[in-house]
């Protein structure tokens, strides 16, 4: 989740990114993330059960690396 300092009525600031599954806050300083983090953002398709619904969401490193470790079939690295 992204929070936003509104600069004018069109141009917006992210000022922090909120992990959405475990709530923390991630400041953003001049526009950079102070930690990295998993952004989400889906459009589904018709061939979904949420034809054109868009989805968007952030996970921090821990959420992410609890929600990887789960995987049945281990992720590739890099
Ligand atoms: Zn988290």
């Amino acid at each position: 989740m992204r929070q936003f300092k509104e600069q004018t009525r069109k141009v917006k600031e992210v000022t922090s990114i909120v992990c959405n599954k475990c709530g923390r806050v991630i400041p953003v300083v001049e526009g950079v993330p102070q930690e990295d983090v998993l952004t989400v953002d889906k459009r589904w398709g018709y061939f979904s059960e949420k034809d054109n619904r868009r989805d968007h969401f952030d996970l921090c490193e821990s959420c992410y690396d609890e929600l990887t470790r789960n995987f049945k079939i281990k992720m590739e690295e890099e």
